[in-house]
């Protein structure tokens, strides 16, 4: 699908109707924005904001484990309908959300707005964020409680993180703040392969993916009125996604460089070729779909494969638009 896009580069925004990329046009005189600029960014605004009647796909961290300063940790956002569903939350999802909100114009990404979350397995790299997404909307005025949705265990890892902050949140409500402890609650959902979501604009399907040694790993079918997204999570090669998402409009999967891994040793071998999966299978799953769309996230660079290199990857058996994913991007 070549569709509409927001393309933020190093805090430069562009604007792409079509397949082709253009300047978004003149700087706004939106005063939040000037933070932006303070942190050292160089910030080109759309003159309006993005239309919030339909779908849209914002990468809020694109990353993995590594520690990179361009990358946060995974989380993607899907807004619609006046709504931010978030799947995962790796390190920095709040910080990510608040800059996305911003030179998005999507209210539904600020802070005190973020409520729901689908978690696809609970590796650190995708949960780290977790216990900011409970507390810090929660200190910035989130109105209603949360809903998490995520494997067995996150119920466990739920009720410990609310332990461990137990005198943070002891002193928030009992002291001057006078916060409602009622709205930390978090509404937790274990969940298993099927529909585990639905409301007025949205419906989630989950399904299990193989992801190493993992009992439980979960990918997402998000369906709105305009737009049908899979989201992988992090994945082994799984044949059955193509069928999952068979005429998806968008496809967003994890990869690694598949000319990398050839080069590392036989244990590093071992370990990403089950629980991750190449860009070329990316692309081979892609194309049984049929998705209009690729957008690779999760990317490992295991032996410094390019961008351009994991796209040509994905390329040698996918016929459709694919797209390197970067943070704050916005599909
Ligand atoms: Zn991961
Ligand atoms: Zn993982």
């Amino acid at each position: 699908m070549c569709s509409k896009r927001w393309l933020v580069f190093c805090g430069l925004i562009l604007v792409s109707t079509g397949c082709s990329v253009a300047p978004a046009g003149e700087a706004s005189s939106r005063p939040e924005l000037q933070a932006l600029g303070e942190l050292g960014q160089q910030t080109s605004v759309p003159s309006a904001p993005l239309d919030p009647s339909q779908t849209w796909i914002v990468l809020l961290g694109t990353g993995t484990p590594g520690a990179e300063p361009d990358r946060f940790g995974p989380s993607t956002a899907i807004v619609a309908g006046g709504t931010a569903y978030l799947i995962d939350a790796g390190p920095g999802v709040v910080r990510r959300a608040a800059a996305a909100a911003v030179v998005s114009g999507l209210a539904a990404l600020r802070p005190q707005n973020l409520r729901v979350l689908f978690l696809t397995h609970l590796h650190s790299d995708h949960t780290l964020g977790y216990p900011d997404l409970m507390l810090s909307p929660w200190v910035l005025g989130r109105a209603r409680s949360m809903q998490a949705y995520g494997p067995p265990g996150l119920e466990s890892m739920t009720s410990l993180l609310l332990e461990a902050y137990s005198e943070d949140i002891r002193i928030r409500v009992e002291g001057t703040e006078q916060l409602r402890r009622d709205l930390l609650a978090v509404e937790t959902h274990e969940i298993q392969p099927g529909v585990i979501y639905e409301d007025s604009v949205m419906r989630v399907e989950a399904f299990a993916v193989p992801h190493g040694t993992w009992d439980y790993a979960f990918g997402f079918k998000l369906i709105t009125a305009d737009r049908t997204i899979v989201i992988s999570g992090d994945t082994g090669p799984f044949e059955g996604l193509a069928d999952i998402a068979m005429g998806a409009d968008v496809l967003i999967h994890e990869a690694y460089g598949a000319d990398g891994l050839s080069q590392r040793q036989p244990g590093v071998q071992r370990y990403h070729s089950t629980f991750h999966t190449s860009a070329i299978k990316v692309g081979e799953i892609a194309e049984q779909a049929g998705v209009g769309m690729v957008i690779l996230y999760h990317q490992l660079h295991l032996a410094g494969d390019t961008a351009d290199e994991m796209l040509d990857q994905v390329r040698l058996n996918f016929s459709g638009e694919v797209a390197y994913g970067r943070d704050l991007e916005v599909y």
